[in-house]
């Protein structure tokens, strides 16, 4: 009887062992652990299931891949398509078919191959100075390389990866040699070298210095709401132009926040529950509520808070196009000195 019963403990310890690591995820993530927090907790919330971040800003694909086979990871999650597709190019992803997130993704917003899925959106808009234009005289890309508007565009620097994909919509969008001539005129109706953040750009309108910038939204919907109230004069002095909405146009270059389950992870299937998780409404609202980023399909609420910069037109350029010009981008960028 006593062996017996030794015997049921071990396995009953075997068992709870099992459980245990089955109830781990563990991420590599290029998102601030701030960012994520609130997702990883409304997911242990739902299904006890914890999930481990290792969090860097550079250098996880070259981890991931000199891991190989032994990797602890399960899941990548990052912001900007040009990172994400670096881990499908180094063939770092799963191929995954799910029919949820091929349902909630925009198939523009998803890898065609399964490897790689847009998670959120984010807009790169023009925001222009209160009062000193008159309506839709600053209303597209292009418009920034117009030279009346000599002396008042900012931006930062233009290798910054939300730059270099706009450059890269550019491209997709009106050739190489457009896409530099615009570039060019750009640069010309700098008010400064490029400099700062997307915040500091938003500031520069304020101080005067600027009057029309390149940002992402969300970065003005995170002045606009913030605690301090310098960031909320800062954002109160700008307004916030959805670019190239005009009927026949192209549409907002848009980005995304995405992610992907590791080739080599040993718990694939509760890896793709949890970036079906990520695509629900519950996760979705949360995009919107903790960054003000967009839900990756319109079906979902856009954030409440920015509902009075009203809906807009994206473009609807496969994402992927984008990753795959940003060494042509890249090459104007340093061109022109951007
Ligand atoms: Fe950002």
């Amino acid at each position: 009887m006593k062996i017996v019963n030794v015997l049921m403990f071990l396995i009953l310890v075997f068992c709870s062992l099992k459980t245990a690591t089955s109830k781990e995820l563990n991420i590599y993530s290029h998102r601030q652990p701030y960012l994520l927090q609130p997702f990883l907790d409304a997911y242990k919330n739902k299904t006890n299931i914890k999930l481990n971040v290792v969090y860097s800003s550079k250098g996880l694909a070259q981890r991931l891949a000199s891991e190989g086979k032994n990797t602890p990871a399960d899941l990548v999650l990052t912001v900007d398509i040009g990172r994400l597709y670096i881990y499908k190019d180094k063939d770092l992803l799963a191929k995954i078919n799910s029919k949820i997130l091929n349902d909630n993704i925009p198939s523009h917003l998803r890898s065609k191959d399964g490897t790689w899925f847009g998670l959120s959106k984010r807009s790169r808009v023009i925001g222009i100075a209160k009062n000193e234009f008159s309506k839709g005289e600053v209303s597209t890309y292009e418009d920034l390389a117009n030279p009346k508007f000599k002396g008042k565009v900012c931006s930062r620097p233009g290798s910054h990866v939300y730059n270099r994909a706009l450059m890269a919509s550019m491209i997709a969008n009106n050739g190489y040699d457009k896409a530099l001539v615009w570039a060019k005129g750009l640069i010309n109706n700098l008010a400064k070298r490029p400099q700062g953040n997307d915040r500091a750009q938003i500031k520069s309108i304020f101080s005067g210095e600027c009057k029309i910038i390149i940002i992402n939204h969300y970065y003005y919907g995170k002045l606009t709401y913030s605690d301090n109230d310098d960031h909320k004069k800062w954002a109160n002095a700008v307004k916030i132009i959805f670019p190239n909405q005009s009927k026949n146009d192209r549409g907002a270059h848009i980005n995304i926040s995405g992610g992907g389950v590791a080739k080599h992870s040993k718990r694939k299937n509760e890896a793709i529950k949890f970036l079906e998780f990520l695509v629900g409404e519950e996760a979705q609202k949360l995009y919107a509520n903790v960054n003000y980023e967009y839900p990756i399909n319109d079906k979902f609420e856009r954030p409440i808070k920015l509902k009075k910069l009203g809906n807009f037109k994206e473009d609807k350029l496969y994402i992927e196009d984008i990753a795959k010009l940003a060494p042509k981008a890249q090459e104007i960028i340093d061109t022109v000195y951007w």
